[in-house]
């Protein structure tokens, strides 16, 4: 029998996220059935519900920064028991057989990851993700939360978390490495936390100066506001590593030039129109623009381990589910800090 979950369902890309419900399948042999605590709001959920990328199959249930903890287990299950701390992030299968699979990264399967939300599960079925009371996930695809994060400041580690702290291990942020954080949202505030503790010299370029303050506490040890365009001039050729989280059009050839020789700034942000650069930006002074999606599973569960180690949680803003709506609003103004995440109770 499979059980009724409750969960906020986007219509259309104009409607307003509404109250429903969905089936959850009961667990096969080697899935789980989790009990959904917190789940974060994503910009990447509101693109998703609202359309800004197309290919979306109404109605949808978005929400990939899940916390929750497991109330059922399959016949098989050996990695998780009834009880466990877990959360589920941005994909909740893969093919596990091709080459990217096999790498520990998931994320690139060669056949198409299963996304959380927004994607067609093994059965066939449309995948529904966290903005609902349960979730059946394979237990490979579960990660643990380790006792010292609290469920509701990890349920944004496992999007915003993991989307920073891949491509700063990847590019070796850590002593010695300036790096710059374009864009201090739920993404950002993660990757300046996570950039100090691995030791690198982090700068903050934000909008305004509004965000300073939060900046110098989380980590950063310098701040820049983009609005002013002395920024431009003093930071030419400065960075080694610049993570870009910016969900919005904006010049990259201006940030382009704020990197040093060799250096390499990272897109992890997905605005929906093309970007557009200069080829000398690049070829001007050796310089290289790379992209990066998530994590895969085993480098997830580094960071959660990270993060507790270092005592890391996102800075959270609980919200009840009717609030949703009015959460999106503020998190396309720039208006959250740093993350709204929703109390699965309240659904
Ligand atoms: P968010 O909380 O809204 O943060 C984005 C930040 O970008 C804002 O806080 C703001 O920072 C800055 N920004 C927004 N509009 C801007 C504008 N017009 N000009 C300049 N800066 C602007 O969003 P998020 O959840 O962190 O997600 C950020 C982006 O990453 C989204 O596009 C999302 O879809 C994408 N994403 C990608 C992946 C991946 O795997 N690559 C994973 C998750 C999310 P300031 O106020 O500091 O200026
Ligand atoms: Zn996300
Ligand atoms: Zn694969």
């Amino acid at each position: 029998m499979p059980t009724l979950a409750k969960a906020y369902v986007a219509a259309s890309p104009s409607a307003p996220l509404e109250p429903g419900t969905i089936e959850r399948r009961d667990p096969g042999d080697f899935e789980v059935r989790i009990a959904i605590k917190f789940t974060g709001i994503c910009h990447s959920d509101i693109h998703t519900a609202r359309g800004d990328w197309g290919q979306v199959n109404y109605p949808v249930v978005v929400g990939h920064e899940i916390a929750g903890i497991v109330e059922a287990v399959g016949a098989k299950v050996t990695r998780y028991s009834v009880g466990d701390r877990v959360g589920v992030g941005c994909f909740v299968d893969s093919c596990r057989e091709c080459a990217n699979c096999r790498a520990g990264e998931e994320q690139y399967c060669l056949a198409g990851v299963t996304r959380t939300y927004n994607g067609v599960g093994r059965d066939g079925l449309p995948t529904a993700g966290g903005y609902s009371t349960s979730i059946v996930v394979d237990e490979n695809y579960v990660l643990r939360v380790p006792d010292g994060i609290a469920l509701d400041a990890a349920a944004p580690l496992l999007c915003a978390g993991i989307t920073v702290y891949s491509p700063l291990r990847n590019w070796r942020a850590g002593p010695g490495k300036r790096v710059a954080i374009i864009g201090m949202g739920g993404l950002g505030h993660m990757g300046v936390k996570i950039a100090a503790a691995l030791g690198a010299d982090v700068a903050v370029l934000s909008q305004s100066l509004k965000k300073q303050e939060d900046a110098l506490r989380l980590g950063a040890q310098h701040y820049y506001a983009t609005s002013d365009p002395a920024t431009f001039d003093i930071l030419a050729g400065h960075f080694d590593l610049i993570i870009n989280t910016v969900s919005a059009d904006i010049d990259v050839d201006d940030y382009l030039a704020l990197l040093d020789l060799d250096g390499t700034m990272v897109l992890v942000g997905l605005p929906s129109k093309p970007l557009t650069t200069r080829a000398w930006s690049l070829v001007g002074y050796r310089r290289n623009l790379a992209g990066s999606k998530m994590g895969g599973i085993r480098q997830t569960q580094e960071m959660l381990n990270f993060c507790a180690t270092h005592g890391l949680g996102a800075d959270v803003n609980v919200i009840p589910a009717s609030k949703i709506n009015d959460a999106y609003d503020r998190v396309i103004a720039s208006d959250v800090r740093y993350r709204f995440v929703i109390d699965a109770d309240t659904f």
